[in-house]
């Protein structure tokens, strides 16, 4: 397929993604739009993690890696997380200058870095090289108005109140902030990270984030009185939403291996709406006791079903499950999470909310029921149930756990109540709206367009 501007040629863009699967997937998409419009992109990730990935032969996406400083294993490896992250920012650094230095001696120097706010320190090298520096938010603006106020001093923590009220939020219970907010003793390397987001990021020159306006509206225009940001997604292979992309089947690079024909044979047949989706992604680990309730949900429900239970969280579920199950559900370790969320016997996901599942979802018009477990999932679960009317948030007892009876409830809701009803119509109203964002003169494809002319005018 022709590109759509092939002047812009000349300019060169390393995107630099954090080594996990949530955030090389949105990286690796938006290349893909910068390549359509004539920017040459490579994707840039750690070596620990390309090992792992599963490449389509056919990807027209340059993959060059830098290191993390523990080549063999990446986080697995690192004694600690805040060890990990030192030494990923020492290394790292050091690793991205060698790769600016080589690419610019093989003929195809590098004009700009767009780096996941997640390694601001690629904000540093790109203005020591004279680059054009761009941070990529791969979260919600929601989600990154709220570190905002973390690092600004203007939310005060611990968390105090029974609601936060915030500018460009609606009023929100502690349980709907991210994990590493309502409960600062888990993860504090972590919350660390995403608050030091924000430390450089004035110097940054452009500020992108995988969203779009229309989904995050009052969020995003209290954004952008501070820095112009631009909303850029969602990141979503072209040919599932505005088809302008001619692009390979297999349209990830994936850590984990799909298992493509059994699923697309299993759904062949299935009545439409009928089929319940379930993934916790690619890190949440589910105490066993949770697996067991959603197990037991799923056959309660009397739905048939597809579950991702990813290989190290197999022997959680109950014993002889999945033979006892055989007739009404297929569990598989990873499956092409798009083509299923397209497939029209789908009728319900059952997500733990990670934001890619979440604009997946709504962008293909999935209903949803939230089942969030860390990090900006209860954030995103809260926007899907009270503020787009995508779904229901599964409500949890006095151990955090959603039980069988409540999983089992939301299901049959989504599936044949008259909530259900409700929340399919949004869902259809939400897949048009997100199309139209990517499409042609749509408010994302806009703020590309903008990026890329801009870009190719410093690089002339
Ligand atoms: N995914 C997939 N196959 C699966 C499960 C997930 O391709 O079986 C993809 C999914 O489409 C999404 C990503 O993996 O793009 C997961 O990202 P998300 O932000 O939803 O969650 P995370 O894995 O970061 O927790």
């Amino acid at each position: 397929m022709e590109k759509e501007t092939s002047a812009h040629r000349s300019a060169h863009c390393l995107v630099l993604s954090y080594p996990t699967q949530g955030h090389i997937n949105p990286m690796l998409e938006f290349s893909k739009r910068l390549e359509h419009k004539g920017v040459k992109a490579t994707l840039v990730t750690t070596s620990s993690i390309s090992k792992t990935i599963h490449k389509a032969e056919s990807s027209n996406i340059a993959l060059e890696t830098i290191s993390d400083g523990y080549d063999e294993g990446g986080i697995k490896q690192a004694e600690s997380i805040p060890a990990y992250l030192e030494r990923f920012w020492r290394v790292g650094s050091q690793t991205l200058v060698e790769l600016l230095e080589k690419l610019s001696a093989s003929g195809s120097p590098v004009d700009c870095i767009v780096y996941d706010s997640f390694l601001p320190w690629a904000l540093d090298i790109a203005k020591k090289f004279g680059l054009v520096g761009a941070v990529f938010f791969t979260q919600s603006c929601a989600v990154d108005n709220i570190f905002y106020h973390v690092h600004e001093g203007l939310l005060k923590l611990p968390l105090s109140e029974p609601e936060i009220l915030l500018p460009g939020l609606p009023p929100l219970e502690p349980q709907d902030m991210p994990s590493f907010i309502y409960d600062l003793k888990s993860y504090p390397a972590f919350f660390d990270m995403l608050v030091k987001q924000f430390s450089n990021v004035d110097k940054a020159d452009w500020v992108l984030c995988n969203t779009f306006y229309e989904l995050e509206q009052e969020a995003v225009d209290w954004m952008a009185k501070i820095w112009p940001l631009k909303t850029v997604g969602p990141t979503i292979p072209s040919m599932f939403l505005d088809k302008r992309i001619e692009d390979d089947r297999d349209y990830g690079f994936s850590i984990f291996k799909p298992n493509t024909d059994a699923c697309m044979k299993w759904l062949k047949d299935r009545p439409q709406g009928s089929v319940v989706y379930v993934s916790f992604g690619s890190m949440a680990v589910l105490e066993a006791e949770q697996m067991q309730e959603i197990a037991w949900g799923l056959r309660m429900s009397n739905s048939s079903f597809l579950w991702v239970v990813r290989a190290s969280e197999e022997a959680k579920l109950p014993e002889n499950f999945v033979e006892e199950m055989s007739e009404k559900g297929l569990v598989l370790q990873w499956c092409p999470q798009l083509e299923i969320l397209n497939h029209e016997a789908v009728g319900c996901f059952v997500t733990h909310c990670g934001w890619n599942s979440t604009l997946e979802a709504l962008s293909f018009g999935v209903p949803m029921v939230a089942v969030p477990q860390w990090t900006d999932q209860s954030t995103n679960a809260k926007f899907i149930m009270d503020v787009w009317k995508m779904g229901l948030k599964a409500p949890v007892d006095e151990k955090g756990l959603v039980r069988r009876e409540a999983a089992e409830h939301c299901i049959r809701e989504i599936l044949e109540g008259e909530r259900g009803k409700e929340i399919k119509k949004n869902a259809f109203k939400w897949r048009k709206i997100a199309k139209e964002a990517v499409d042609q003169g749509g408010s994302s494809d806009k703020n590309i367009e903008e990026f890329v002319a801009k870009l190719v005018l410093h690089s002339q």
